[in-house]
């Protein structure tokens, strides 16, 4: 058991003895869906016609000159919910039903995953609770709304610091009672095994797709293939396009926050150290004692101390480098992306943007590289005005 679901050392399986049958009831129901050939028709379906696969991908002709070097965005900011979000809860939620549960439990931070999957839960009539720290709930007015609307119930955490961390905790805690007819739907490539086998399965179809339109539209595979990460789900799912093509860099990209030198950043790899969270090994954000500690950058989806075991295993191979980018640049990359392409990023995505900024004047021109627009920033807008108000 304890062997399953690793990435070299990383990964694993550590969750309380009830949770033990749940998760691997949902490893059997995987490894039988995931290739049927009806499971597949009908997500393919669902991928197409409500989420709005195949995603485009761009070249950014204005901001390539800016920088120096071609740069091409996958477009995923284009898909239903303005993220790659919905990639997994489709994938997840539609494997949930074929498991016959009725109801669906998520965890949030910022709201996107749990607006995600209350999108899902309405699609496919499942009752949807949301598990979501009451100091997220106060600062995510918009998504809890949204939430709502959709018909899910919120269900605020009071424990810790009231983030992240505590909504799993307490989704976990919540599903060990209630595994027979409820499916956690967990929103990125971390957790315990299968959880990051699985959201990299249903997040792929970027990376797939982004080498095929490589090949039909550069003529080659690119450079480069570059990602934010906070949980790692978009990256792997972008990466994994290109993980047997050595001669594709793969570069992940962490919240720098105010910078390394101080606490308040989300730079998980760059910066962390090995331990357990969420029922994984993995790199973490931690004290001395092991304490988790909070994390701070400006984009609440980077915010988080732990990472997906299999980012933490590409760092270690050194098939993937992780950098960070700190607020200011990010924040330059944001209006830079709007400025010269009228395309607004979603924070996060500017991390990986900001990281292109920087290799200005450092690579080739004829350098391609694809960087994964993992969302839309209409989201954020109110928070960039705060930092920079327009005149
Ligand atoms: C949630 C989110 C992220 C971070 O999550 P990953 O699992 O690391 O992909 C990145 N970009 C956007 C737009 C998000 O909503």
């Amino acid at each position: 058991m304890k062997h399953k679901g690793r990435f070299g050392t990383f990964g694993g399986f550590y969750v309380p003895e009830v949770l033990i049958p749940a998760l691997e009831e949902i490893e059997v129901a995987f490894d039988r869906w995931k290739d049927d050939p009806q499971f597949i028709a009908e997500l393919d379906g669902l991928y197409r016609f409500y989420a709005g696969r195949p995603t485009p991908l761009y070249r950014a002709k204005r901001f390539s000159e800016l920088v120096g070097f071609n740069v091409y965005l996958k477009r995923e900011d284009l898909l239903h919910g303005g993220a790659h979000k919905v990639n997994n809860t489709l994938g997840q939620g539609l494997l949930a039903r074929y498991m016959g549960k009725t109801k669906l439990i998520a965890e949030t931070g910022a709201g996107q995953h749990g607006l995600a999957t209350s999108m899902i839960g309405a699609l496919f009539g499942m009752e949807t609770k949301i598990f979501m720290g009451k100091t997220d709930i106060a600062r995510q007015n918009v998504n809890v709304h949204k939430m709502k609307l959709c018909g899910a119930e919120v269900i605020p955490v009071e424990g810790g610091t009231g983030t992240l961390k505590d909504a799993i905790n307490d989704a976990l805690r919540y599903w060990t009672a209630h595994v027979d007819d409820t499916f956690y739907l967990f929103g990125t490539a971390g957790g315990p095994h299968p959880y990051p086998t699985i959201v990299k399965h249903f997040q792929s179809p970027i990376g797939v797709e982004a080498r095929k339109q490589c090949l039909e539209q550069i003529g080659k595979l690119p450079d480069i293939v570059t990602a934010c990460v906070g949980g790692g789900s978009n990256a792997i799912g972008i990466f994994c396009g290109f993980e047997a093509d050595p001669q594709v860099r793969l570069v992940g990209v962490e919240g720098g926050g105010k910078g390394l030198d101080t606490h308040e950043h989300c730079a998980t790899l760059v910066t962390g150290s090995v331990g357990v969270l969420h029922g994984a090994q993995t790199y973490l954000l931690q004290d001395e004692n092991g304490q988790i500690r909070e994390t701070e950058c400006i984009s609440a989806g980077l915010d988080y101390p732990g990472v997906g075991p299999e980012h933490a295993y590409l760092k270690e191979t050194g098939r993937a480098e992780y950098v960070s980018a700190d607020d200011e640049s990010v924040l330059d990359a944001f209006a830079a992306l709007i400025r010269t392409e009228g395309i607004i990023p979603a924070l996060e995505s500017s991390h990986a943007l900001a990281w292109l900024m920087s290799m200005k004047g450092k690579l080739p021109h004829e350098t391609n590289i694809v960087a994964n627009l993992s969302g839309r920033g209409d989201k954020d807008v109110g928070i960039v005005e705060s930092y920079r108000p327009l005149e």
